[in-house]
């Protein structure tokens, strides 16, 4: 039981060097998300521009190789992005991850990595973890308590 070899390089580079990785400085929204089954925390910081859109995502925290890649994979695909875009792709992974699209849903970039864990089903909770931080993040008050 092995991911694919080029989804597995793609998950261990971002899971071993994670991008965007920190706390945000002048972010005005975060959530947190944990996953108690595999003891993953993440936490995301992000900035919204005047128009809504993402100029700046960080986050913080740790877990397994598959929760910080997809973390670190979420911080480069929704920046620039506006909310509704970014929920839009969410929405659109989780689907991809449950199995309710096709596999050859093709996601952009490294995304596509995310892909391989469809196939192990006890490890979609650590894939979708930080994306419902994202989505709980971008429902949020404009203004997090400092
Ligand atoms: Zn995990």
């Amino acid at each position: 039981m092995e991911l694919d070899e080029l989804y597995r390089e793609a998950i261990l580079d971002h899971a071993r060097h994670p991008r965007n990785f920190g706390e945000l400085e002048g972010s005005d929204r975060s959530a947190s998300a944990t996953n108690v089954g595999c003891g993953d925390a993440i936490r995301l910081f992000l900035r919204l521009s005047p128009a809504g859109r993402i100029e700046a995502i960080r986050f913080s925290g740790s877990g397994c190789a598959i929760s910080t890649a997809s973390a670190s994979l979420l911080t480069l695909a929704v920046q620039g992005q506006s909310s509704e875009e970014a929920q839009a792709l969410s929405a659109r992974i989780q689907r991809l991850l449950t199995g309710t699209s096709a596999p050859q849903d093709d996601l952009p970039g490294d995304l596509a990595a995310l892909a391989g864990v469809r196939r192990f089903p006890q490890r979609v909770g650590c894939a979708m973890l930080s994306w419902h931080a994202l989505e709980e993040a971008l429902r949020g008050p404009e203004k997090s308590p400092a």
